[in-house]
């Protein structure tokens, strides 16, 4: 006979790093969870349950309605005060920091959640939690309430493991500091990265932030395992070296994003007006014609640099849908000549979108032919999942790798020639040209050989990707893989 905990539905709460690149795809798996019965809470703090409220009110719906076989377990929000560290009110995600000492306290905000989530795990006892990798303190916090600690970190196992051999060996260390174009091997990886030194961060120019990763990887060691918003069939062998030289454990549960299409068009109607005329627009134009331009939420250009992105969107002779973020204003600075005439309300041939595009409608739309694309990886993934190629741009953080995975291993798209590491607060970009810009973007979709094999290869792994999360797929035998383990362990607790 079953017991009363054996009755009640798995309980797991998720701690989502505050940001918009990590809040999406944890609210997205949340949701996936909570459509195979897990009762899902998110803990965060009042501007940020904003980000994650429409995924959870979606997955209640179909809940109500269903949709998520007959299985009704609400998903909940526990939101918090964000910590008084400071910051200005309201500022509570890193997209709205400008400033190092903004970082700082931010950091130190994210020290003090803390405490909310230890009075939370004390009253509710989870049967586990999904943690971002940055709060390293949960591991001790999780292990102290004796509860199994998964880390998530928005990355691919590719570039997981890419972190990881910088932190154990630390090769840029081992290169003359003078020479930024200095190739940089990663030693290890299953697949043969090199990188420009200029590429990759520096960790005497940033000790605190080396320390930081070096803390975060002894905190993935002390953790459960690891899930990730990816798909086996992507990165097999990563998946494999993982596990084998490791020695790690891990849950690939995505691509997140396929499940939420609706959620995206809501939550962009919540922060854009003109998510309809968007889509409208893209059904004017002919399949495959337009290049969607968006550089995530945490990314702005110089005006030099967005000058000569307006030149080669004008070269390239496409369509183009560009997602202008607000610190890349004011216009005339970046206005090349012309180009008032390729858009509203002279001409017809682009649109800028200000605000928040509904990304993953649009890459899904017949009519976006090519991605430029930053790198983030939750982009990245949405692209691969649409069967978009890509024209790589990327900036810091894991984006560098990123465009290694996408253009010489996945084959599924084409680099600018990005050179310089560093975040908005960090480093200056060079400028890269127009012609070159427009260049990338036609080796993409010309009819030449090497267009052709990067289509063709988008729209295979797109198959397989959409393959992962239906039942019998790999994403959704994960899920179900890691809900039985942590059933199981719960007789032992
Ligand atoms: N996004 C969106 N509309 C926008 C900008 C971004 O829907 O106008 C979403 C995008 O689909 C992705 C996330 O925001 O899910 C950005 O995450 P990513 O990892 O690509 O980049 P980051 O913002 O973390 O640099």
């Amino acid at each position: 006979m079953a017991t009363i905990d054996e009755q009640q539905p798995l309980h797991i709460l998720f701690l989502p790093f505050l940001v918009p690149g990590h809040l999406i795809p944890i609210a997205d798996m949340a949701a996936l969870f909570a459509a195979r019965g897990v009762r899902c809470t998110i803990l965060t703090t009042p501007v940020n349950a904003a980000v994650v409220r429409p995924a959870v009110e979606r997955a209640n719906e179909d809940a109500l309605r269903g949709d998520a076989g007959g299985i009704l377990v609400p998903m909940d929000i526990a939101v918090v005060p964000f910590p008084d560290v400071g910051l200005p009110p309201g500022v509570e995600n890193g997209a709205a920091l400008t400033s190092e000492d903004d970082v700082r306290r931010f950091f130190h905000a994210i020290r003090r959640l803390r405490e909310p989530f230890d009075r939370f795990m004390a009253e509710h006892r989870p049967d586990a939690v999904v943690s971002d990798g940055f709060f390293t303190w949960s591991a001790d916090a999780a292990a102290a309430h004796g509860v199994p600690r998964l880390v998530f970190l928005g990355t691919s196992v590719f570039a997981r493991l890419c972190n990881e051999i910088m932190v154990r060996h630390n090769p840029v260390g081992a290169c003359p500091d003078d020479d930024p174009d200095a190739v940089v091997s990663l030693p290890g990886h299953p697949h043969r990265v090199e990188l420009r030194r200029s590429q990759m961060a520096d960790p005497k120019k940033l000790p605190i932030h080396w320390a930081f990763f070096q803390t975060m990887s002894a905190a993935y060691e002390r953790s459960y395992g690891e899930v990730f918003n990816s798909f086996h069939e992507l990165e097999p062998e990563c998946v494999e070296h993982h596990r084998a030289a490791l020695g790690r454990r891990a849950w690939l549960v995505g691509p997140v994003a396929l499940a939420s299409k609706d959620v995206a068009a809501r939550g962009a109607a919540e922060l854009s007006p003109d998510v309809d005329g968007c889509l409208r627009w893209l059904d004017t134009k002919p399949d495959g014609s337009v290049v969607y331009v968006s550089f995530g939420t945490m990314s702005s250009f110089s005006p030099a640099e967005t000058r000569e992105l307006a030149r080669g969107l004008d070269l390239s002779g496409m369509n183009f849908a560009w997602v202008i973020s607000g610190a890349d204003e004011p216009e005339p600075e970046w206005t090349p000549e012309g180009f008032a005439e390729l858009i509203p309300p002279r001409g017809d041939r682009g649109r800028t979108i200000r605000g928040w595009a509904p990304q993953v409608l649009v890459l899904n739309h017949p009519a976006v032919g090519v991605f430029v694309t930053h790198c983030g990886w939750n982009s990245t993934l949405e692209a691969v999942s649409a069967g978009v190629p890509m024209v790589t741009w990327p900036r810091y953080s894991d984006q560098f790798y990123n465009e290694r995975h996408v253009v010489e291993v996945l084959g599924v798209g084409v680099g600018v020639g990005a050179r310089d590491f560093g975040s908005n607060l960090e480093s200056h970009h060079r400028v890269i040209g127009g012609e070159v810009i427009a260049g990338a973007i036609r080796r993409v979709t010309g009819d030449g050989e090497e267009g052709e094999a990067i289509r063709r290869k988008a729209a295979e792994l797109a198959a397989k990707a959409r393959a992962a999360p239906e039942k019998g797929g790999s994403s959704y035998d994960d899920v179900g893989r890691l809900m039985d383990e942590l059933m199981a362990r719960r007789t032992f607790r």
